[in-house]
């Protein structure tokens, strides 16, 4: 059978790390020992507490519903839970109609986006950024207008590059502090520009913040939904991921603009059958305990942080210790001329270590590179041990 995919398969971007991939697989054949340190995802487990919340919830004999569709048996703990946390994490009131449950923001980015737009319809995108921005658009059929991300901006897109053509024709913005790749944050009045710009162009300003309880030395990353009005033209995509060592377990909010939490809503309810209560519940506790849960792991991560930087400037490449996300990003050797291709090439190759070259995440990501903080300590001593071995040849 002369199977055909949908041509919208066709229009979703090549897989940058593709070769790279190979590379790793070819020399794991060939039984030598790589060391990966590209992927963000948390390698220590869930807290006790979330877990402990998970078991109750699926033996609780008591409830009749706990095996049964998440969306028709909803935990109404979770949206309360969700408004609790943006009172006391931002002193932030939400209305009922400004909280949607999603499953992860990865699936209600691209979800929000078959809600929003329509084929043709443009959104705006930072580049280097986060890839599901614009799969959500391919698949509406809409376009993408990146925006560059700028070292001597610290990273912060600067809405005087988006040309007055764009500003006229585009329904979304895609913004995200702290930032994955970069690890830059924004502060509060970059997220009073952003709102002021949506207004202004009548654009929707959505806001990834994946990354809002990794930080680190005392800083609190802000929230757009802090800045007076913003629930007229931003909405902010929160997750449990990463604060919370949950990537697994797939749970995150939509919150800010009513039209568009109800337009995902619509989305969802015709697309997805939410998820199991054990889950919803779990979740809750996550945020209701917040406080005692988040500062351990992020104890974790701070330590890996300075581990890398201070054996990178030891090795005579320095990098900037980030306020935030769980990774490092820096600029790639001199020797190898800014190009994070031939950089991570060059780690693999001769000291099997795999670092995210930054040309991954877009052109302007080229001449730095990523270095994730989620894997154990030993290992990541290791691959330091190596890097350093091999950086002054
Ligand atoms: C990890 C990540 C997400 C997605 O997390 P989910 O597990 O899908 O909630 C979203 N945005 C950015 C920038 C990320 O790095």
């Amino acid at each position: 059978m002369g199977l055909k995919p949908a041509n919208r398969l066709e229009k979703l971007p090549p897989y940058l790390f593709a070769a790279l991939r190979r590379k790793i697989a070819d020399k794991r054949a060939q039984g030598i020992k790589i060391i990966n340190l590209g992927i963000g995802d948390p390698d220590t487990p869930t807290p006790d507490p979330i877990v402990d919340e998970l078991l109750r919830a699926v033996q609780d004999t008591a409830d009749p519903d706990r095996h049964r569709y998440g969306c028709d048996c909803p935990v109404p703990q979770l949206p309360t839970a969700i408004r609790n946390f943006y009172k006391r994490r931002y002193n932030v009131d939400l209305a009922d109609d400004q909280i949607a449950v999603t499953s992860g923001s990865k699936d209600a980015i691209v979800q929000f986006c078959f809600g929003l737009l329509n084929p043709g319809d443009l959104g705006i995108a930072p580049l280097p950024g986060y890839p599901t921005y614009n799969i959500g658009h391919v698949f509406c059929s809409a376009g993408t207008h990146y925006v560059p991300l700028r070292q001597q901006n610290a990273w912060l897109l600067d809405f005087d590059e988006i040309p007055p053509e764009v500003c006229q024709t585009a329904k979304l913005l895609w913004i995200n502090y702290p930032n994955n790749p970069t690890t830059a944050v924004a502060p509060l009045e970059f997220f009073k520009q952003a709102v002021e710009f949506g207004r202004k162009h009548n654009i929707l300003t959505c806001h990834d913040s994946a990354y809002s309880e990794n930080t680190y030395d005392g800083y609190k990353a802000p929230s757009i939904m802090e800045v007076p009005g913003a629930a007229d033209t931003a909405v902010e995509f929160f997750s449990l991921s990463k604060g919370f060592n949950m990537t697994g377990w797939r749970v995150g909010c939509v919150v800010g603009n009513p039209s568009a939490v109800k337009a995902l809503k619509t989305v969802k309810d015709n697309i997805d059958n939410g998820f199991m209560r054990g889950i919803q519940f779990a979740a809750a506790a996550a945020l209701d305990n917040m406080e005692s849960l988040v500062p351990p792991i992020n104890a974790v991560y701070k330590r890996r942080r300075d581990m890398v930087a201070s054996a990178l400037a030891e090795a005579g490449w320095p990098v900037d210790v980030p306020k935030a996300t769980i990774y490092i990003w820096a600029p790639v050797p001199e020797k190898y001329n800014g190009s994070s291709a031939a950089f991570a090439e060059d780690l693999l190759e001769k000291a099997g270590v795999v670092i995210t070259p930054g040309r991954g995440y877009g052109v302007t990501g080229d001449g730095f590179y990523r270095i994730s903080l989620t894997y154990p300590d030993d290992v990541i001593q290791e691959a330091l041990d190596r890097i350093r071995s091999i950086a002054g040849k």
